[in-house]
């Protein structure tokens, strides 16, 4: 009830939340504490949760925040959102994104913008949440849900927990099952928890992940017991600072978070050392071929012949050009264009395929830093929380906002940020821990001494 409170009072502002599921929470509610009451409840049970509105719910539309999509409502319901209702997790909502998840700002959504809860001091100008799941972060952040799950293909669970001074954590590419969540890049999507704490980002994903038969890329290894990491004494551990992510032009502030998190972590026993990935350059390039040709193809679907929205046509040709011209914002129809520039046979070889070669070298500049230290600790975004008017107008000055994010995602490493201090207007910056691939749980000992 105080969680559909605060929606009531706030999501008009925030518009945080793109369906509110009150009713059906409530009942929710009262089911989990019949459970709660009886003994034995799982671990989730009674805990108000927000759903990006990218993954599939049975029985409550989803979007993907794309009018192509504004009036569908799948019959069946994700695996992750399975296993947090399994779990007893009870849905508020379903949050806000940008479109299909393109985007680090929230401002390319057809359900309009969403407002980060912060405010820089003595100044009301609206700031952008970050994305792609820039209205779970924002919800999170203004107690509009306890926790938000959220996907990541290039930053958007990391970027919007950093704006918004919340905990995100993309998990291992694997970790969790991409079965019913609407497709972006498919070899590059992950879902993870978006929280207020580690812990809690440790209690979530340990009830969304695990090993699922229908997405033949989910891994079978067992999850761990996330949340006895928490706290872990980091002694001895090894903790990797990439001389690449010191950018040109890096501001004397965040360098300043940056060595802040390096003492504290080397008053907590750790190791320092500094690693080279030299590739890094590379990753940004790299992904906007990568991330557009994936979506190219997994956008070819909304055709308006099966599922989502239809404009007719005189023809067949017509009726597709035009549902997918009107379906579609600018940024989308900007990737799908891209997308299926570098993947045509005369383009293939020049941009395809040199990225998936340099994909490799990426990954290769991670494994061999995990041979000499545990962890990396790296920023999480180049600047705080900006105002609305504030995006540059070029995307692809806007894609530079991703350039510490990317990387990890194209290696499938798993990434933690964590809200470490606030800058000199009182904004939000986060550090981002990446660590060994299906080690999660360093990740969580690490991050909680940070916060
Ligand atoms: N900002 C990146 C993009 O626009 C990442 C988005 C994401 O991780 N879904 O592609």
């Amino acid at each position: 009830n105080a969680h559909v409170k605060a929606i009531d009072a706030l999501n008009g502002r925030l518009n945080a939340y793109i369906t509110v599921t009150a009713d059906q929470a409530k009942e929710a509610a009262a089911q989990a504490d019949k459970t709660l009451s009886a003994g034995d409840a799982p671990t989730l049970t009674g805990i108000p949760l927000g759903i990006k509105d990218l993954f599939c719910t049975k029985g409550v539309r989803t979007t993907a925040a794309s009018r192509i999509l504004g009036d569908f409502t799948p019959t069946y319901e994700s695996t992750v959102t399975a296993n947090l209702l399994a779990n007893g997790a009870v849905f508020v909502g379903k949050t806000n994104l940008d479109e299909f998840a393109m985007g680090s700002t929230n401002l390319t959504s057809a359900f309009g913008v969403v407002e980060n809860p912060w405010r820089r001091n003595g100044d009301d100008t609206p700031l952008v949440p970050g994305g792609s799941s820039g209205g779970s972060a924002a919800a999170v952040a203004a107690h509009l849900a306890m926790g938000a799950t959220g996907t990541d293909t290039g930053g958007s669970i990391r970027q919007p927990a950093a704006y918004c001074g919340i905990v995100g954590l993309k998990p291992t590419y694997g970790r969790c099952s991409r079965w019913g969540t609407i497709a972006f890049a498919s070899s590059l999507d992950q879902a993870g928890p978006m929280t207020r704490t580690v812990e809690d980002a440790a209690i979530m994903l340990a009830a969304m992940a695990g090993h699922d038969a229908k997405d033949s890329t989910s891994a079978n290894i067992a999850v761990p017991d996330y949340r006895a990491a928490c706290g872990r004494s980091l002694k001895g551990l090894r903790i990797g600072v990439p001389a690449e992510y010191r950018a040109p032009g890096m501001s004397a502030e965040l360098q300043a978070v940056w060595d802040r998190g390096v003492a504290m972590l080397r008053e907590a026993g750790c190791e320092i050392v500094d690693v080279s990935l030299p590739h890094t350059k590379y990753g940004l390039a790299t992904y906007y071929i990568i991330a557009p040709a994936e979506a190219s193809s997994n956008l070819a679907r909304y055709d308006g012949v099966r599922f989502g929205d239809r404009r007719e046509g005189a023809s067949l040709n017509e009726l597709y050009e035009r549902t997918r011209h009107d379906g579609f914002g600018e940024e989308v129809r900007r990737r799908v264009l891209v997308g299926t520039y570098v993947l045509s046979a005369g383009y293939y070889d020049a941009y395809y395929l040199r990225a998936q070669k340099i994909r490799t070298l990426i990954q290769r500049d991670f494994t061999q830093a995990f041979e000499s230290v545990d962890v990396l600790l790296t920023p999480t975004a180049p600047t705080a929380a900006f105002g609305h008017n504030e995006k540059p107008e070029d995307p692809v000055q806007m894609y530079l906002n991703d350039v510490f994010t990317v990387p990890a995602s194209m290696a499938g490493q798993p990434a933690l940020s964590v809200p470490v201090s606030l800058d000199s207007t009182g904004l939000p910056l986060g550090l981002q821990l990446i660590g060994r691939h299906f080690d999660e749980e360093t990740l969580i000992a690490v991050g909680s001494a940070l916060e």
